[in-house]
């Protein structure tokens, strides 16, 4: 395949070492992967700042804390519009965070805020946010096994974690309707990467909570995240599972690509193989998003 084709996008994804503990790299190299990767659209959405209580326990090993993370994010806002606009012609960069559902009581206004973010001359500072669910009841579901054991003691078994999983997947995309909704079904990759039981997925409870969320993402215009990185983090499959991507195809939900990358060797993985697959399940387009003059966001659909 050519580089540079439409179809080439990938609205999550972008984090880099600059602004995260996770990822590697300078949000610069990571852009200039993208470029070289052929994509012509290349959302970058890196993680919205988190309050103490739900510091990841390798950010308190390197001593940092909440004050220092929103130093950071307001340093990554800086960078991504100076790259955005550099890039200009080139590659379009769009300027995105990632939503977190903590904490609990307070997020839908910290998330709102941070999405309504200006610049020092008065532009918004962002065009769109990915919505995302990392946590049920304040405990972290894609970390160690061990956060997720306490997740799941917690919900008082694996099934009613999973409902509350999309109970909140659900409240995300009401509350906040964000543009994109992340990884659906990341509840599967501790489940599947932990040996649990994964028949669990697929009771009468879960996928009924799933529909449910469908539903909402529906109602809220979001497109799904259409995410590679399942593929990578050896699961087997994309996030969401084939069943789940029908499903939301026949509510005619649209898909976008998200490599979710966190290093340069990361960024524009799986494409060719997510197109295949989206392909084999029906589905001939991508949902994308594209700046028009005026700044603002229109939806497009391209196809495959
Ligand atoms: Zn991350
Ligand atoms: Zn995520």
């Amino acid at each position: 395949m050519a580089a540079g084709e439409p179809w080439r996008v990938s609205l999550h994804g972008g984090h880099s070492g600059e602004f995260c503990d996770h990822a590697e790299s300078t949000l610069r190299e990571m852009i200039a992967a993208a470029a070289d990767a052929g994509y012509c659209t290349f959302g970058v959405t890196e993680h919205a700042p988190r309050t103490e209580e739900f510091l990841y326990a390798e950010e308190r090993v390197l001593g940092w804390n909440a004050a220092y993370l929103q130093k950071l994010f307001n340093a990554y806002v800086s960078e991504v519009n100076r790259l955005e606009q550099e890039y200009r012609g080139r590659l379009q960069v769009l300027r995105g965070f990632e939503m977190e559902v903590v904490p609990q009581n307070s997020y839908k206004t910290w998330m709102s805020e941070l999405r309504s973010m200006r610049l020092p001359n008065g532009d918004a500072a962002f065009d769109y946010a990915v919505g995302s669910v990392h946590f049920v009841g304040g405990h972290q579901l894609d970390g160690k096994q061990d956060a997720f054991e306490g997740a799941i003691d917690f919900a008082g078994s694996l099934e009613a974690l999973a409902v509350m999983y999309y109970d909140q997947v659900a409240e995300i995309a009401e509350v906040l309707k964000p543009e994109v909704i992340g990884h659906f079904d990341l509840i599967k990759k501790n489940i599947i990467r932990g040996g649990l039981d994964v028949s669990v997925l697929s009771s009468s409870l879960v996928r009924q909570a799933a529909s449910r969320a469908l539903n909402a993402v529906q109602q809220a215009g979001s497109i799904l995240d259409f995410n590679l990185a399942g593929w990578r983090k050896n699961l087997g499959e994309p996030y969401p599972s084939a069943h789940l991507l029908r499903e939301a195809d026949s509510l005619g939900i649209g898909f976008c690509f998200g490599d979710d990358s966190h290093r340069p060797t990361e960024v524009g993985a799986g494409l060719e193989q997510g197109r295949t697959f989206l392909l084999e399940n029906g589905i001939r387009t991508v949902t994308t998003l594209t700046k028009q003059l005026d700044g603002n966001l229109k939806r497009e659909i391209l196809p495959l």
